[in-house]
């Protein structure tokens, strides 16, 4: 038993929440690798006592509460420190009218199915956060909310951790880092050179009337991008679209929704080592009901493409001529896996209908045969430009030496080569599927076996 876990279960405090809270240890100064915190002190000059948690998660979104529930599984005690709300990014960082990317019937948390009426409708991303809250409920998961780590870093004894928080130091011995695998909004260097169009990133977009009146730019061609372009192109604006490389999968298939083709190639359960350079993630869509992303159709319903933007002068943007090479980028994965959901029917002999509308070629709008090369906003009166260009890792406050050149946590399946140190919801953590709602209780599971076992050395 390592000394946390000696001093608690002395204590009698040592099965779950509410023991987060009273298991406290008097940590001296001189275990510190910090000279002693004044605000941390009492009148009288004696470190006040710090917290000892067992094992701290920093992050109450699906990872941290998968986490939770898999170490109250093993007994084992821990706490969840959230900065904001439950599933805050599900709250505050999602547009009203975004539809999840996964039907109905695929939602689950560990134990906790999500309830729908429509197994192939697509949810709200409010029923999103409904449903993550509601798990933490589910969970008894000892969250608390409102406190933020701002800095992670070695206790000064053998195996232990200290996080900086909003309210205070706390100390554990095992900290899982679920602090998302989207955390800060990244947008490229382009200075417009015109301050009248209103900027903003997807995680602040809310609805077609929180713009100026006017034509909108969507720079980006994701996830968000698409479905942004899409339901600004259907609330009556004139909409550009900036479309980068991307991967796009059908939607349905065969009469089976592209998840269920998924689960049933194995392709869900890719891992990390068998990904290949590819590591974007697909793009589909849950909007209008489901539908497969074709650019194509978005030219015919009205949104005019445009290459990669490259660079802007007094509101003249350059337009890279890339714009077919990546929607034919699209097209070969698209083509690629139609090909081999046709391989995997024919030698199962799998009794399901032929899809051959799936195949259909749109023809190439006048967009991408007379490409734009340079848009000039005023001209085309464009008011608004969403930076839908994606999200990077922000690990500045982990004080380990875990980190590659890039800011990426360098581990196997979550474990790093730092003693008690583990992330958990990163995109290809282990597998494909290790960021997806469905996906992450896999990896936690996995963890927490690992914590365990930790425990018992
Ligand atoms: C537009 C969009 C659409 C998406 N659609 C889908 C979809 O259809 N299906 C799907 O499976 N996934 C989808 N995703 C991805 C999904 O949102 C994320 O993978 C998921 O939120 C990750 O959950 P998480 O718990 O790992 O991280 P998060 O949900 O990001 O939760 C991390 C939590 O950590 C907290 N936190 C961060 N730093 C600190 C700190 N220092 N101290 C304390 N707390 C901290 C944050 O406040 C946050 O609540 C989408 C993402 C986006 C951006």
């Amino acid at each position: 038993m390592n000394r946390s876990a000696a001093i608690a279960s002395a204590f009698g405090h040592f099965s779950c929440a509410k023991q987060c809270c009273k298991n406290l240890w008097f940590l001296s100064n001189r275990f510190l690798s910090h000279p002693p915190d004044p605000e941390q002190s009492n009148s009288a000059g004696y470190p006040l006592p710090v917290e000892d948690v067992g094992t701290l998660i920093i992050g109450g979104g699906q990872a941290g509460l998968a986490m939770s529930h898999m170490l109250s599984q093993r007994g084992i005690p821990h706490c969840v420190l959230e900065q904001h709300r439950i599933a805050e990014r599900w709250h505050s960082e999602r547009w009203i009218g975004l539809r999840f990317q996964f039907p109905n019937w695929s939602i689950l948390l560990p134990d906790f199915p999500f309830r729908h009426c429509n197994p192939d409708g697509f949810a709200k991303g409010s029923e999103i956060a409904d449903f993550i809250t509601s798990y933490a409920a589910f969970t008894k998961a000892p969250v608390r909310c409102g406190v933020k780590v701002t800095a992670l870093r070695p206790a000064g004894n053998p195996s232990g951790f200290v996080a900086d928080t909003s309210r205070g130091p706390i100390q554990a011995t095992n900290v899982v880092v679920a602090t998302g695998p989207y955390q800060r909004p990244t947008v490229p260097s382009i200075p417009l050179g015109d301050n009248s169009v209103f900027q903003l990133h997807a995680n602040t977009y809310k609805s077609p009337d929180q713009l100026p009146p006017g034509a909108v730019l969507v720079v980006g061609s994701g996830a968000s991008g698409a479905q942004i372009a899409e339901e600004l192109q259907l609330a009556g604006r004139r909409v550009y679209l900036s479309v980068g490389r991307h991967r796009r999968l059908p939607r349905r298939y065969c009469g089976r929704d592209l998840i269920w083709w998924l689960s049933e190639l194995g392709l869900d359960r890719t891992t990390a080592e068998q990904r290949g350079p590819h590591k974007t993630l697909p793009l589909i869509t849950g909007a209008y009901g489901g539908h497969t992303v074709d650019f194509r159709d978005f030219a015919k319903q009205g949104i005019t493409l445009l290459g990669r933007v490259l660079a802007a002068q007094d509101g003249k943007l350059e337009i890279a001529s890339d714009l077919r090479a990546n929607l034919e980028y699209g097209d070969a994965a698209y083509a690629e896996f139609l090909d081999r959901v046709d391989r995997h029917v024919d030698a199962n002999r799998l009794d399901l209908p032929s899809d051959p509308a799936a195949r259909t070629e749109r023809p190439e709008p006048a967009c991408v045969t007379e490409p734009i090369s340079q848009l000039d906003l005023r001209t085309a009166a464009v008011k608004s430009l969403i930076w839908a260009t994606g999200y990077a890792l922000d690990f500045d406050w982990i004080k380990f030496p875990v980190f590659d050149s890039l800011g990426e946590p360098n581990h196997r399946g979550g474990v790093t080569k730092v003693p008690g140190l583990y992330f958990l919801g990163l995109q290809w953590l282990s597998k494909l599927t290790s960021s997806f709602l469905s996906g992450v209780g896999d990896d936690a599971a996995r963890l927490a076996d690992h914590i365990a076992a930790r425990k018992m050395t």
